[in-house]
């Protein structure tokens, strides 16, 4: 019996193996987050220096393979025994092993997340297509919501190829069929763009982004044009009780922005494990 053949026989091995990927690869998505933005900002740098007609600076390479991982403070490099999903953390105790510096929390924690959300995608699904596809959602999910929380963008180099991966994996049904897909695609986008809209017109102000009209667009690509209410309303009424929750308890100003993707990947990453139940219960409760 090859590796394959008993993964496919054992949902709980299988389950077991793609809980270890999900933390392998949640290191990696660590690096995404963190360089990912800075890559984008040396990249508009690069262009206005070009608009004013400036030589481009030359910049040390920085791409989310190079340079190698190091400690922020010491520049000490990490090693592959030091970059161990969650245990290295545990044994380093939080610490740099050279100059002893904490090490943010949030490390292991996607790492955890990351694991813990294929393993259970493994499970849900079983061995298969969909479940390869699922682990790529959440993925780019967990890297949406960190950089979103960071910075409040939404980058397009992760919500447009998300969305296409999205429709191809549909092309042969693996959510949805690629009909409820494509137009999941085109009322993501557009609900929330009027929303924008009539918000702005009513209120002056812009309540959110065009990075949220593009993940919904995505969330719909996948999971098809039915799940859009869910999530659109699972996510305001988990924004609404944050958001409440922030102002009252922080003394958060109510004119800061609150980003909305991490609630719209909260929102879709609920529709992708439940939405058809929690779909069938709501219908019956509006129409019994
Ligand atoms: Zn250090």
């Amino acid at each position: 019996m090859s590796f394959l053949d008993a993964l496919q026989a054992s949902p709980t091995l299988f389950a077991a193996f793609c809980g270890l990927l999900g933390l392998m690869v949640g290191s990696f998505l660590n690096v995404v987050i963190h360089r990912l933005p800075k890559m984008m900002e040396r990249g508009w740098q690069q262009q206005c220096a070009e608009l004013r007609g400036e030589h481009p600076a030359q910049l040390e390479p920085y791409s989310l393979v190079v340079p190698r991982s190091a400690c922020p403070r010491c520049k000490h490099q990490i090693s592959a025994l030091e970059n161990i999903p969650v245990i290295s953390y545990l044994v380093l105790r939080g610490k740099c092993s050279a100059c002893h510096t904490p090490i943010s929390p949030r490390y292991p924690l996607i790492e955890a997340i990351s694991g813990v959300l294929c393993g259970f995608a493994a499970w849900h699904f079983g061995y298969g297509l969909t479940a390869a596809g699922a682990f790529v959602l959440i993925w780019a999910l967990i890297v949406l919501t960190a950089i979103d929380l960071d910075t409040q963008l939404l980058p397009d180099d992760i919500n447009f190829p998300l969305l296409w991966i999205g429709l191809i994996l549909n092309l042969n049904g693996a959510f949805v069929s690629l009909h409820d897909a494509l137009l999941g695609a085109v009322f993501g986008y557009l609900s929330l763009w009027s929303v924008y809209w009539l918000f702005k017109l009513l209120t002056g102000k812009e309540g959110m982004g065009y990075g949220d009209f593009k993940l919904l667009a995505a969330l719909g690509a996948w999971l098809g044009w039915q799940m859009l209410p869910l999530i659109i309303i699972l996510s305001s009424l988990v924004g609404a009780v944050v958001g409440i929750l922030l102002i009252v308890a922080l003394k958060h100003g109510r004119n800061i922005p609150i980003p909305f993707g991490p609630y719209l990947a909260g929102g879709g990453l609920i529709a992708l494990f439940w939405g058809q139940p929690l779909i069938q219960s709501y219908l019956q409760v509006l129409a019994p």
